[in-house]
């Protein structure tokens, strides 16, 4: 009786769903026919067993699943495409694996333990990924992980600017400044050596800090080596700045000898042709004045032949060294040739010459030239010009030349004079 009247009252129910679908117009198709009979089927009180099956699946739906439902009953149809949505327990056990993987922080094995015990629960029930408490705690690691991400990095920082400032400090004493002494390049090593790194920064920092060390010794032993080489080609330079001093002292030895005859102790011809060019200049701007004395012994080569070389030699060193003690010093006397002597000598008036010139001969005439137990009377010829007489020195040369060759064509033993003194 029971199963004839539900009989009825579904086959009331489908008449009502025809009579709906029809007043709308649709299709009497499967879906539209569905959807409509669970409609009427609450307009009445008859209770079938899927209805209650629909009603037990929606209590399990999620709170998003069940604002998709358009229907306060909705047909199984309705509710396998709001479930085909939902993810594989399969799929989320795959997940779960890399999830532990990216939430899982630099450092801090703690965290990673929780993390990986509640990624092995959520596997075992999956459904548990969508419990409050599961979410929470996720949350809670997670803003765990944050914040010791972020402590390494300061950590790191901290280290490095360490590191930073130990450098500069370093490139600031001992490389720019150089003050530095080696104590106290030691005690930035020591300061280094026990600069206290965090613990995160132990493993790579730790390994930049000891090469950092591993340089500075390198750098060291360098600059020790150069200091070394320094020193020895300091040693070596003081060395070869003694033998330059030393050869430059026989330099200017040389210099001196080169100028000074060795035989008389006069300036050399070369010598006196350096003079010469510095008298010139002066002649030239203080308008100075001077006479040229061109002295030649007589017959000289007769004291060679009769007393020897060694004699003539004395007779040339006397005869300078009368010459030097009758010539002022910044008058010139030169040996010009063997036994040629010229002598430059500046004056006020030309009475100044005419009296030396007396006194020369006077001496020389005087007075017997001694070698040994040799004396010997000498003589000697002179042709005198002054400066101002001509226009260049090469004139004035070449005129008390021609008059040394006069005197000599006269007779010898006669100084002549441009001006026609004989003395
Ligand atoms: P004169 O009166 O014409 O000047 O005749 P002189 O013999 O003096 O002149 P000459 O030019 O004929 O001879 C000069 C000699 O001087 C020749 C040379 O051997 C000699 N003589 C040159 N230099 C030196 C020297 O340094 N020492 C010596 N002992 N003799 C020298
Ligand atoms: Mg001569
Ligand atoms: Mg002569």
């Amino acid at each position: 009786m029971k199963v004839y009247s539900v009989m009825n009252d579904i086959i009331n129910i489908i008449s009502l769903t025809l009579d709906s679908l029809d007043k709308q117009s649709k299709l009497a198709n499967p879906t539209n026919f569905e959807t409509e009979f669970y409609k009427q089927l609450q307009k009445t009180d008859l209770i079938l067993e899927e209805t209650e099956e629909i009603k037990d699946l929606i209590t399990k739906l999620t709170i998003y699943e069940k604002s998709q439902l358009n229907n306060e009953v909705p047909t199984f149809r309705e509710l396998s495409q709001i479930l085909s949505q939902r993810v594989s327990n399969q799929t989320i056990r795959e997940f779960l694996k890399d999830f532990s993987y990216f939430i899982s922080p630099s450092i801090d094995k703690e965290i990673k333990v929780e993390i990986d015990k509640i990624c092995i629960d959520i596997a075992e029930d999956p459904k548990k990924l969508l419990d409050d408490r599961v979410l929470r705690e996720i949350r809670t690691l997670t803003d765990k992980r944050i914040n010791n991400d972020k402590k390494l990095f300061k950590d790191k920082t901290s280290d490095v600017k360490k590191l930073i400032r130990f450098l500069g400090e370093y490139i600031n004493k001992f490389i720019v400044n150089h003050t530095s002494t080696y104590d106290e390049i030691t005690r930035l090593k020591e300061e280094i050596n026990s600069l206290s790194l965090s613990e995160s920064s132990l493993n790579d920092l730790e390994e930049i800090k000891s090469d950092l060390i591993k340089s500075i010794d390198k750098f060291e032993s360098s600059v020790r080596v150069s200091q070394k080489d320094i020193l020895n080609n300091q040693l070596e330079c003081n060395n070869l700045y003694e033998q330059i001093e030393a050869l430059q002292q026989n330099l200017d030895k040389a210099e001196e000898e080169k100028s000074t005859d060795f035989l008389t102790g006069v300036l050399t011809r070369r010598a006196y042709v350096v003079e010469i060019e510095r008298l010139e200049n002066e002649y030239r701007v203080y308008d100075s004045n001077y006479a040229l004395v061109f002295f030649d012994i007589d017959h000289f080569k007769d004291i060679n032949d009769t007393y020897g070389h060694d004699c003539g030699d004395s007779v040339l060193s006397t005869f300078a060294q009368i010459l030097k003690n009758l010539t002022r010093t910044g008058d010139i006397i030169s040996r010009y040739g063997g036994e040629e002597f010229i002598t430059i000598v500046n004056y006020k008036n030309k009475m100044d010459i005419k009296n030396y010139l007396r006194r020369v001969k006077n001496i020389i005439s005087n007075n017997k030239f001694v070698y040994n137990d040799i004396k010997l009377s000498v003589k000697f010829s002179a042709g005198v010009a002054f400066r101002n007489n001509y226009n260049s020195y090469e004139e004035t040369i070449k005129k008390a030349d021609e008059l040394l060759y006069t005197a000599k064509a006269q007779g010898r033993n006669k100084i002549i004079v441009d001006n026609g003194d004989i003395v």
